[in-house]
């Protein structure tokens, strides 16, 4: 009798051990382009501080996945450059070999090497790609495809038909539907892919393959989405990729991309950056949300690269009056300083338009027509709030509006391009382990394949 309840102790006990160390079965990789650790700050830091009104729990589903799963800082320069760019960077994390920029699938001589989706195929699991960008994009495309240089998106778009993953999904119907390529959705119908031209058309598939695109190019900024109602987000449109890929008993790999963060901060505009990251913070609740009810599911969420190096600093507003020296010689500070307020975030949710768009308009303007009276007017209809600029010099000079807009809120930005910063991975389930630490993301491929048991080792 004894014996026997030592043996069924044992067993549960060893149970749940060997279970630990099963090999993934389905993943979930969701790369948030041009995200540096700043840039997840402003959305975590608004959530627990700044009043945001998405958050009344005051937390993130970024910062829960932080807090329960295993972090990493992780490098991104490529063969020969510090800074890398999203068609290197998706390449090299996809195929663990390095290249240069502007190299899709290929390594650094320009040979094709094999991705990460490749191999889940040949392993006979199902695939996927979702792009809130285009499909054809840099980041998609390093999973996808194999060329000289990610403005080859129509080989691409070739390309990742023929690989035939069981969903794609994004935006980027001109790079399927027109010249060279004008009889590829035809072609994607006759392979059994099912076209969804909307998000209610989407929410119908639950099996089979879908090639749905919702826009010609980009799917549109997050804080412009109230005008697009039909169109799918991010999270909505992993959510139905998920239903579809769990119907693979072999299990599923899926990439994701949340593509819009990086052009938000390329444009220097916080209020779209903080809206593209709330759209990536929905992903990434329903991916954990699907890796908790489905046992073997790692979810990994990266980026690719830092995009702006934006963060809040102080202001000396005054810098004549600010040191005083005393008769004794020591030197005081008058204060004349201003910290970033937390009010800024209430004002960053306002916002309406992305301010990219709003710059290219008012570019477009005779330098006459740029009176205070207009530039007020264009900027509260993009903002939602009235701003007073009655301290902004050279209206002409449309960037420098802009410029002053972020310094009135104490908001720096250091480059409207890539910075090198070194990136915030996490990972959360079976395996999540193996990215803790400091690594490069050429390692990434090797720890997943350590872990989805594809590795000898
Ligand atoms: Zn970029």
């Amino acid at each position: 009798m004894r014996l026997v309840r030592l043996v069924i102790l044992t067993g549960l006990l060893w149970f749940p051990v060997m279970s630990f160390s099963a090999p993934v079965k389905n993943l979930i990789w969701i790369i948030s382009d041009g995200t540096g650790p700043e840039i997840m700050g402003l959305l975590m830091q608004g959530a627990r501080a700044g009043a945001l009104a998405d958050y009344p729990q005051k937390t993130t589903a970024l910062e829960q996945l932080l807090q329960d799963g295993e972090q990493g800082l992780f490098f991104h320069h490529t063969y020969g450059s510090v800074v890398t760019d999203s068609a290197a960077a998706a390449t090299q994390m996809a195929t663990g070999v390095w290249t240069l920029p502007d190299r899709v699938g290929v390594d650094f001589q320009g040979n094709s090497v094999p991705t990460l989706l490749e191999m889940a195929q040949q392993k006979g699991k199902a695939i996927g790609i979702i792009s809130d960008a285009y499909v054809t994009d840099a980041t998609p495309a390093g999973f996808t495809a194999h060329v000289f240089s990610r403005r080859q998106k129509m080989e691409i778009a070739r390309q990742q038909l023929a690989l035939a993953p069981e969903v794609i999904l994004g935006g980027g119907k001109k790079y399927f539907s027109t010249g060279e390529n004008k009889n590829l959705l035809a072609q994607a119908r006759a392979q059994g892919y099912q076209l969804p031209k909307n998000k209610k058309a989407l929410q119908k598939i639950h099996s089979g393959k879908v090639l749905g695109l919702f826009s010609d190019t980009n799917l549109p900024m997050a804080i412009e989405m109230y005008q697009h109602p039909a169109v799918p987000t991010l999270a909505e449109m992993t959510g139905q990729a998920l239903d579809i890929l769990a119907q693979d008993p072999e299990g599923f790999i899926l990439i994701a991309e949340a593509g819009k963060v990086d052009w938000a901060a390329h444009a220097n505009d916080a209020g779209s950056t903080l809206a593209e990251l709330k759209v990536l913070d929905k992903t990434i609740a329903v991916a954990r949300d699907f890796a908790d009810k489905h046992p073997g599911t790692l979810v990994y969420v990266n980026s690719d690269h830092d995009t702006g190096l934006g963060s809040f600093t102080y202001q000396v507003l005054n810098p004549q009056g600010v040191a005083r020296k005393t008769q004794e010689g020591e030197v005081l500070y008058d204060g004349n300083t201003f910290y970033a307020s937390f009010d800024t975030f209430a004002k960053l949710e306002k916002q309406r338009r992305c301010l990219y768009y709003l710059e290219e308009e008012l570019k477009k303007l005779p330098p006459e027509k740029l009176t205070p009276a207009l530039v007020e007017k264009k900027l509260r209809a993009a903002l939602g709030y009235p701003v007073d600029i009655s301290d902004f010099e050279n209206l002409q000079d449309v960037p420098g509006i802009f410029k002053q807009l972020n310094d009135s809120y104490a908001i720096v930005w250091a480059t409207q391009t890539h910075s090198s910063a070194p990136l915030v991975g996490v990972a959360y389930g079976p395996g999540q382990e193996v990215f803790k630490g400091v690594y490069h993301n050429t390692d990434i491929l090797p720890k997943l394949k350590k872990v989805l048991g594809w590795s000898e080792e």
